[in-house]
């Protein structure tokens, strides 16, 4: 990696785990790329942010083409307990299960801590020669003309690309610069992350309460010699409780966890720090317009209760990635509307599903009112007995579907 400031073929702003996915997967098929971050993700070294992700097993696949996955210490989800509950309620029953053994042979996922990811990006950035970086750094204004991006930028001089990316995240300034608007809905709820280490063993067994006030998920982590027993918490709750759960103490912190997760685990006891972020849903109208393409977050944003927001980014860099790569193998303008309109036409029903599934399970189950809960609870143990429909929930949890770009399905483009 160099810090020269020069033309490349695209440019991409936001080095998160998305842009920074993105930038690997094009330096390695031959693209010139230039990464841009407000923040310097270099200099900064990889903190938690309490956050771990259960990656899927076609993105698993991806990253594993890319190199990374030896870096990365996984641990593997080998089943799902999914059910409702009521604070101060012990679990002795589940209403769905899913497992990796038997009725399905999906990968349901493998979870792996953020800030190690990050820290296995970092690695892989430096070491590209590729890549240039420019850290600090926002682009301020943009223009889009005779096949080229001219892009000014807060503290360098201007670049010129033939693909400008914005990887930036939810509030992503490149959509606003280009009159994209957004549909979002704001789920009044704060999703409260933090790693617990608990007196039982975890198996590798995921756990998803859905209480009134929004689910609460435990996701199991590789121990460490110190502490064998290891889970994150995402816990979604109302924003105004969540404030006051920030507040208190770990002591009373850890008993407010049990009182929602139960004794299935033993006692709950937090580990490290805790973290809160708003909890909303947004969607793009467009994914692509005038050079500009939207991925991850920045296109798309969804509720955490299934842990499919990365994996939907993950998706889209694979897919954007094969678009493009095919696009100048047949010596086509890769930035054009028509090869973008590709990308769109790929990734917008995914992620509108996925959008719309976990909107409409969080506003089904996050509510007390008798006759949703009465129907949630007869749903859940029907769904469990309907092998079909658990395969195909498994097969979409694990991102199995025919027309899959080559990198998800662990294949070089
Ligand atoms: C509580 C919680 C739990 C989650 N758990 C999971 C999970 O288990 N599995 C899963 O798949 N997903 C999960 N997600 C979702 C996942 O974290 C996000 O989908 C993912 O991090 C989005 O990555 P991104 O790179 O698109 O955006 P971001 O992570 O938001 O990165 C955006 C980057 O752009 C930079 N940036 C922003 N604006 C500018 C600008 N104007 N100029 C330059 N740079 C800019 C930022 O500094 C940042 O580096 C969870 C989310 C939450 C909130």
């Amino acid at each position: 990696m160099n810090n020269q400031q020069t033309s490349s073929d695209v440019t991409i702003s936001g080095a998160g785990l998305v842009g920074s996915l993105l930038a690997l997967a094009l330096d390695r098929y031959g693209f010139t790329v230039t990464l841009i971050d407000q923040r310097d993700w270099f200099e900064e070294l990889p903190q938690s942010d309490g956050r771990a992700s259960a990656i899927a097993g076609d993105c698993w696949q991806m990253l594993n083409v890319l190199g990374l996955t030896s870096f990365l210490k996984g641990q593997k989800i080998h089943g799902m307990r999914v059910d409702e509950a009521v604070l101060d309620h012990e679990k002795t029953k589940f209403s769905l299960q899913f497992d990796d053994q038997g009725e399905t042979s999906a990968l349901l996922g493998i979870m792996v801590e953020n800030h190690q990811l990050r820290k296995t990006l970092n690695q892989a950035l430096k070491q590209s020669r590729q890549i240039k970086f420019a850290a600090k750094n926002k682009i301020t204004s943009f223009q889009s003309l005779g096949g080229e991006v001219t892009c000014k930028l807060s503290r360098r001089e201007d670049l010129t690309t033939r693909l400008l990316v914005s990887a930036e995240g939810k509030g992503s300034k490149l959509k606003e610069l280009a009159g994209i608007k957004t549909q979002s809905s704001d789920y009044a709820q704060a999703g409260i992350v933090c790693t617990v280490s608990h007196e039982q063993p975890h198996e590798g067994l995921a756990y998803q309460w859905f209480l009134p006030n929004g689910p609460f998920a435990l996701l199991p982590l590789q121990g460490t010699q110190e502490q064998p027993n290891r889970s994150s918490i995402v816990w979604s709750e109302q924003r105004d409780l969540a404030a006051a759960i920030m507040m208190v103490d770990d002591q009373e912190f850890s008993s407010q966890m049990q009182r929602r997760f139960g004794d299935v685990l033993g006692k709950l006891q937090i580990e490290g720090g805790r973290w809160s972020f708003p909890l909303s849903a947004s969607i793009a109208d467009s994914f692509a317009k005038d050079r500009l393409v939207l991925v991850g977050d920045s296109a798309h944003s969804i509720h955490p209760l299934a842990g499919q927001g990365l994996n939907l980014g993950v998706r889209d860099v694979a897919t954007l990635t094969e678009v493009l790569v095919d696009a100048r193998k047949l010596g086509l303008d890769f930035g054009s509307d028509l090869i973008l309109a590709n990308y769109e036409g790929a990734r917008r029903f995914d992620s509108s599903m996925a959008l719309g599934l976990m909107d409409g399970l969080n506003n089904l189950f996050s509510n007390s009112h008798p006759p949703a809960r009465l129907l949630t609870s007869i749903g859940l143990p029907v769904v469990n007995r309907l092998e079909s429909l658990k395969a195909f929930l498994v097969g979409k949890a694990g991102g199995q579907s025919s027309n899959q770009p080559k990198l998800l399905k662990g294949e070089e483009i």
